[in-house]
């Protein structure tokens, strides 16, 4: 029997080379072939001569009023010329290097060509040929190899819809089709390659989408299910007065939302479930009281409690601030990266092994093998992309299912945090801390860069502080190094009387601590910078962030930059040094320039460098949609995710996830490198 599963092989005129061509571009199937779909069309309606522009490539159609002439200037460099003439206007068609097309121009009948118009000359530099008439409104432009032509593909696809039409099947639940007025899968995937006009093409693209989506959120969530069923977390009954009591001894008060979300994770705590939850918040919004509220819940509960992060400056910073806020509080706060000495590493590891610790800080060294914990319940990852999920996953597994925390250094668009995070739960911080200042952002060219430095240099004396950020190479550290090397020495040069240090990634810890120190005392007063300073680093006194080649950073990075500043009450200024040649870096510039929100930036980014780019490398988690677009779906993706979560509560959804969706791997691939 006839299936969508037969070889292409199956159909006319597809014999071995053409096979071979087919297989190398990833089509075997008839469903390969269905679902192999364009990636642009060309509007071949036909148009009129007084209606198009200069430089438009459009399809005329006219009578052939000249018999085709045929002129050779070189080996295979050929021109064919003819005219064409549409209500009373004649104009000149000309084709390069397809002679043989001479045959289908014949004096007197009709003809329809597409190419590219030439308004001064009135003629058109030929494409293709139509023929006598034109069918449809648009012409679908596949990726195709050279031997394959764009004809011949399409002569087989037509093929393939002719005789397997039948056999595509529904899949979605019919209640969906109806309620969404999706069209039903056959018609949409015909249309996807041959729409009847824009509004069928946009139909058929919504209905693929959502289909894609819909599948992607029911596998995800269905393999979520069926996590949390066969590991029932632990319950925290944390001590809600001693969490009050340390609450009110905090040096500030806690934003609205801060509470909010508090409430939230430690709601959680309570629940015999396998906490997944997502902290989101801009930068500077206080996400750190937050974890260390949450996880103090958690030790007043029994439990060991663990924070990692990415840098050994972070954990340093971290490891004061809580050391300083749990001073009074019987709570042991250990520091573990990979600069701890022996001794003292051997002393943690043996507390961390018989319970004593309660709370440890550290970067990657707190997942090697020698860290042994007693009853790990609680685990917060900062900045968590930065981290591998094999990574993740060790350190959770130090524990028995423990609570789990993942915090984001800028926010991440919505669609990219269903996707990337499946079903986990999110909390958001939508609200800064009371009496912070706007940062006032300005884009300045590099002549202009001396003058900033004059504007800035007295206010430094009077006591403020700045970052001056290196400008980023990328390819290399050295490089990178070189740069900063020596934008500190020309600031150390031009204002011998400030206090300049520099830092770098490739100092040792203690260096940079030491440096760090000294920025936080304000014993220098311009830290010139890699990037190294980039996520977290919290300095109030400091006012002046300076990003040197600002266009060679993305969004989100420039915003975490700008976030060093404006972390006190005082006010602060970011100044973007930059010449962007591209339209691109002028646009990332202004936007810039015009709003300090992390949302706003985040979309822009995604939308601006594509999901593939958003967490600044390659996620290997990040699922690759075949049409469905994370920067521009995101209404097909709510619906899809609100659809997939209801019906998973129904008892159809087993039967349902039994259809065949379009790429079956990819929620299990997905899952897994994010939850396994
Ligand atoms: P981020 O969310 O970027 O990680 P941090 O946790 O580093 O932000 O907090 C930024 C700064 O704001 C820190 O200096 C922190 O002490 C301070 N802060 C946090 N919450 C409050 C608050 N409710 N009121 C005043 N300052 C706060
Ligand atoms: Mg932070």
């Amino acid at each position: 029997m006839a299936s969508l599963q037969d070889s292409v092989a199956v159909l006319n005129g597809v014999g071995p080379k053409m096979l071979e061509d087919l297989a190398s571009v990833g089509i075997e199937t008839i469903l390969d072939l269905l679902t192999y779909f364009p990636f642009r069309f060309d509007d071949i309606k036909e148009r009129e001569i007084t209606e198009i522009f200069d430089g438009e490539k459009v399809v005329l159609k006219g009578l052939v009023v000249s018999d085709a002439v045929v002129n050779y200037y070189g080996p295979k460099k050929s021109r064919l010329a003819f005219r064409l003439m549409q209500d009373g206007v004649v104009i000149n068609v000309t084709f390069f290097n397809q002679p043989y097309l001479a045959q289908k121009i014949i004096l007197g009948e009709n003809l329809a060509v597409f190419g590219k118009w030439d308004a001064k000359k009135r003629a058109l530099t030929g494409m293709k040929i139509f023929g006598q008439a034109v069918t449809a409104d648009f012409q679908p432009v596949y990726h195709v190899v050279k031997s394959l032509s764009q004809a011949r593909l399409i002569k087989i696809i037509h093929q393939a819809f002719a005789d397997y039409s039948s056999y595509i099947t529904e899949t979605l639940p019919a209640d969906l089709i109806k309620k969404y007025q999706l069209l039903d899968r056959a018609t949409a995937l015909y249309a996807m390659h041959f729409p009847k006009d824009a509004t069928q093409g946009h139909e058929s693209r919504r209905r693929v989408v959502f289909e894609e989506f819909f599948y992607f959120q029911l596998k995800m969530l269905s393999l979520k299910q069926k996590e949390q069923q066969k590991n029932v977390g632990s319950t925290l009954h944390f001590d809600n007065q001693k969490l009050k009591q340390f609450i009110e001894t905090l040096p500030f008060e806690l934003t609205t939302a801060q509470k909010k979300v508090t409430n939230e994770i430690c709601r959680d705590l309570l629940q015999p479930i396998h906490m997944q939850r997502l902290l989101q918040g801009d930068v500077g919004s206080g996400k750190t009281i937050v974890a260390l509220l949450a996880m103090y819940a958690a030790i007043t509960a029994g439990a060991q409690t663990a924070l990692m992060v990415p840098t050994e400056i972070l954990a340093q910073q971290h490891f004061e601030t809580f050391q300083k806020l749990l001073k009074e509080t019987p709570i042991k706060v250990g520091l573990l990266t990979s600069s701890t000495k022996t001794a003292e590493k051997r002393e943690i590891l043996a507390q961390l092994a018989n319970g004593e610790m309660n709370l440890v800080i550290g970067t990657h060294a707190l997942i090697q093998e020698t860290v042994q914990f007693k009853n790990l319940g609680f685990v917060v990852t900062d900045e968590q992309h930065r981290f591998g999920v094999n990574q993740r996953k060790t350190l959770r597994e130090k524990g028995h299912f423990p609570e789990v925390l993942f915090m984001t250094a800028t926010p991440i668009p919505r669609t990219l945090a269903i996707t990337a995070f499946g079903e986990m739960d999110v909390s958001i911080i939508d609200e800064l801390p009371k009496g912070r200042q706007k940062i006032l952002t300005k884009w300045v060219r590099p002549p202009q860069f001396d003058q900033v430095m004059e504007f800035m240099a007295p206010k430094i004396k009077a006591g403020d502080q700045a970052y001056l950020v290196s400008p980023l190479i990328g390819e290399s550290e050295t490089l990178d190094l070189e740069n900063a090397q020596a934008l500190f020495v020309e600031t150390q040069a031009n204002f011998p009387d400030l206090k300049v240090g520099l830092l770098h990634g490739q100092m040792t810890s203690a260096e940079k601590n030491e440096i760090m120190g000294q920025f936080k005392e304000n014993n220098i007063q311009i830290l010139v910078t890699t990037t190294v300073v980039e996520v977290g680093v919290d300095v109030p006194n400091a006012t002046f962030m300076i990003i040197m080649d600002a266009d060679r950073f993305g969004l989100s990075q420039l915003h975490q930059l700008r976030g060093r500043v404006g972390r006190g009450s005082k006010a602060s200024l970011c100044v973007l040094v930059a010449d962007p040649k591209g339209e691109n870096g002028k646009e990332r510039m202004k936007i810039m320039t015009e709003t300090t929100d992390g949302f706003v930036l985040a979309q822009k980014d995604l939308e601006m460098r594509g999901p593939g780019e958003f967490f600044g490398q390659k996620q290997s988690g990040l699922p690759q949609f075949q049409v469905g677009d994370l920067a521009r779906d995101e209404d097909i993706l709510q619906l899809a995710q609100q659809e997939a979560k209801q019906l998973l509560a129904n008892e159809r959804s087993a039967e349902i996830l039994q259809r065949p969706p379009f790429k079956e791997a990819l929620a299990q691939q997905v899952f897994s490198s994010y939850f396994d």
